[in-house]
């Protein structure tokens, strides 16, 4: 059983409970701060109007249902990375409750659901000199203390690694429709609950990034079932994640919430969700992935699993359906959209939004029109995504349009017959391999350009 409590930073301009700016400098540490996330005496925080709204938009994103008010509360510890040793967080009356998100495995749904959403401050960042477990001397960045964080807590719902990364991903794509998550800056950190039958919950804490989680998950599930084989048990504690080698190791053992102490934070006022303010925040949501994919699936006429996929990628989604404006054959473009254009994306670390449009609609268009062939086009496309050259400009250095009339490749087959007789016996022998062979001959004297359906009748007429 796999539960998780995700830590999503806000994209908002400044702090939580102060006008320190949240793009700050990540060279310069304790340079974004004031007396209020620093948390010196007599300092009064301001809550910033800008939290509320997002995540506010994101529980209605998750199926949540609000109460009529909701409060600060302090979570009470001493640690350098909180100044006035608490925290300010939500306990008794999160923002939002009972929420789900729908996921799909294989074609069957299911949904996880959302115990809370609830509003924190993050605190300053310790740098532990060597691992944590044993560093002789930590730095402290303030910097960090007071960014806008919205804790996302699941039931233990999830029943396999692979699950825990569906809904990661799904919920990724819907902060990123609801533009309140800025990849490029804001972190996504997460705590897993993990449990197997017959023994205690360990939580793991401390996992960065979307990514990590699977990786976190399969580590501990392994661990999990080795101790309960040698030991027959498993002791209820929390454990670190150490993102470079994979692996966790024991923090703290059998420690309860109750630990914390919290009390009713009197320096905020309590918070009333007027059925005004709330209908007018339903109104503004963005289309959300699963209605997206939906609309994608009719309007483009597009596999419902093609759709969803798609939709995975905000900037992709937007990419795709500004391309299918002028490229109609939507199949298609989604099959190059989905296929080599982010295989070259990937191979060269970049994202969607470094490649032009425009380019890849230029390429579209000499893909659709047959202007090239399919290998020609798997050609152009890597040096257009690497180099960012008109597709125009390459196709022209590669040697042109594809041919696409039999008299040329005829007579280039020709040659080629011509110059492998040992080839043309061996395939009169049965030899069906020679035929491959010949076939490559032909397009590499065409440098790719001839239509591979023509090369290939005109080889089997001519052989
Ligand atoms: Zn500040």
């Amino acid at each position: 059983m796999i539960g998780l409590e995700i830590h999503v930073q806000l994209a908002t301009k400044s702090k939580m409970f102060c006008r320190c700016p949240t793009g700050y400098d990540e060279s310069k540490p304790n340079t974004a701060t004031c007396s209020i996330c620093l948390g010196l005496p007599g300092s009064l925080p301001v809550f910033n109007k800008k939290v509320l709204d997002y995540a506010v938009k994101l529980s209605m994103a998750l199926n949540c249902t609000f109460p009529k008010e909701t409060y600060f509360s302090r979570k009470i510890y001493f640690y350098p990375d909180m100044g006035k040793n608490f925290q300010i967080t939500q306990n008794e009356s999160p923002l939002s409750r009972n929420g789900y998100i729908e996921i799909d495995l294989n074609g069957k749904k299911k949904k996880i659901r959302i115990r809370r959403v609830h509003m924190e401050e993050d605190p300053a960042k310790l740098i532990h000199i060597g691992k944590i477990t044993d560093a002789k001397y930590t730095l402290m960045d303030y910097n960090r203390s007071g960014m806008p964080l919205c804790e996302i807590v699941t039931e233990p719902d999830m029943e396999s690694p692979e699950e825990a990364r569906i809904f990661m991903n799904k919920l990724n794509s819907i902060l990123q429709h609801l533009g309140i998550f800025n990849p490029d800056f804001c972190t996504i950190k997460a705590d897993a609950n993990v449990s197997i039958e017959g023994g205690e919950r360990v939580e793991v804490k401390n996992i960065s990034g979307f990514k990590s989680i699977e990786a976190a998950l399969k580590y501990e599930i392994e661990r999990q079932n080795k101790e309960m084989k040698s030991s027959g048990k498993i002791e209820r504690e929390t454990r670190h994640f150490e993102t470079e080698t994979g692996t966790t190791h024991t923090l703290r053992k059998k420690e309860a919430e109750a630990d914390y102490g919290y009390i009713f934070e009197p320096d905020l006022p309590v918070i009333t969700l007027e059925t005004d303010y709330l209908a007018k925040m339903r109104d503004v949501l963005p289309e959300l992935p699963d209605a997206r994919a939906k609309r994608i699936h009719e309007q483009y006429k597009l596999d419902k699993s093609v759709a969803d996929t798609i939709v995975l990628d905000k900037h992709l989604a937007d990419f795709f359906e500004e391309c299918a404006k002028k490229i109609k054959n939507y199949e298609l473009l989604a099959n190059w959209v989905l296929g080599d254009l982010l295989k070259c994306i990937n191979y060269n670390s970049i994202t969607i939004n470094d490649v032009s449009k425009n380019g890849f609609m230029e390429l579209m268009e000499f893909i659709e029109k047959e202007k090239i062939s399919p290998r020609q086009a798997k050609e152009v496309i890597k040096v257009f995504v690497e180099k960012g050259t008109s597709p125009k400009e390459i196709v022209k250095k590669m040697g042109g349009e594809a041919i696409t009339n039999d008299k040329e490749i005829e007579a280039v087959v020709k040659k080629v017959l011509e110059k492998n007789k040992k080839a043309v016996d061996d395939y009169e022998r049965g030899n069906e391999n020679s035929f491959n062979f010949l076939f490559g001959q032909v397009m590499r004297e065409t440098k790719s350009r001839a239509h591979p359906d023509i090369v290939r009748r005109v080889l089997k007429k001519l052989l």
